[in-house]
């Protein structure tokens, strides 16, 4: 039986990137003995995305005294410690897998700081693959990215199935091109006007969860 493939963003869909950073700033600025106003600067340096470069900005910046690669290794142990997926997303990807779904996370970013959260938060040992795009160069949007998740997972995008995200263009907008059917969360913001919608909306991804539990159930139903 063909295991229909569904593809989760990583960073605030599965896992709460925001809530982490914030707590890591805190830690970082105190650490390095820096003045409480420079936490919402450090915040804003990694907001976006973090690589080793954004460390040798801050380091030059607070003029520290370890090389880069340390401050980066230290930021990768520090982010996979606070880093946590909620109990019923975790358990609701092993229940998607029972009912016979082929799961993957689609992530923009590091390879190194990207893989360690999917270690701790027990992520990866729940999906049949991962691909991050620095792995290839290969960021989403781009079609090219959801082609190697697929790939990670043993199947093609030729073979359909779900895209699951918080981001309009990079999520929604890349796994639509990519053919997918797409679940945007929403998190309480409005979808972005003229940009075509998501084929579902949800507030977060336990909810994601439920309604492909649900659709996999009703496909079962009219099958068989
Ligand atoms: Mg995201």
């Amino acid at each position: 039986m063909q295991r229909l493939l569904v593809l989760f963003d990583l960073d605030n869909t599965l896992v709460d990137r925001r809530g982490t950073l914030a707590a890591w700033a805190a830690e970082f600025t105190a650490r390095h003995r820096l003045a409480d106003e420079e936490q919402a600067y450090v915040l804003s340096m990694v907001a976006e995305r973090a690589y080793p470069s954004t460390f040798d900005a801050i380091r030059i910046r607070y003029r520290l005294p370890m090389p880069t690669a340390e401050l980066w290794r230290a930021y990768c142990t520090d982010i996979a410690a606070l880093v946590s997926c909620p109990a019923d997303v975790l358990d609701g990807l092993d229940q998607l897998r029972a009912v016979g779904f082929r799961l993957g996370v689609a992530t923009n970013g590091a390879v190194d700081i990207q893989r360690a959260k999917l270690q701790a938060t027990g992520i990866a040992e729940r999906v049949d693959g991962a691909f991050v795009s620095e792995e290839a160069n290969a960021g989403k949007p781009q079609t090219r990215h959801f082609a190697l998740a697929a790939a990670r997972c043993g199947t093609a995008l030729g073979d359909g199935g779900w895209m699951v995200g918080d981001n309009p263009v990079n999520d929604i907008g890349g796994g639509r091109s990519a053919g997918l059917g797409t679940i945007w969360i929403g998190n309480d913001r409005s979808w972005p006007p003229n940009d075509p919608g998501p084929d579902h909306t949800v507030p977060h991804a336990r909810a994601a969860i439920d309604l492909l539990l649900l659709h996999s159930a009703g496909h079962t139903r009219t099958t068989t």
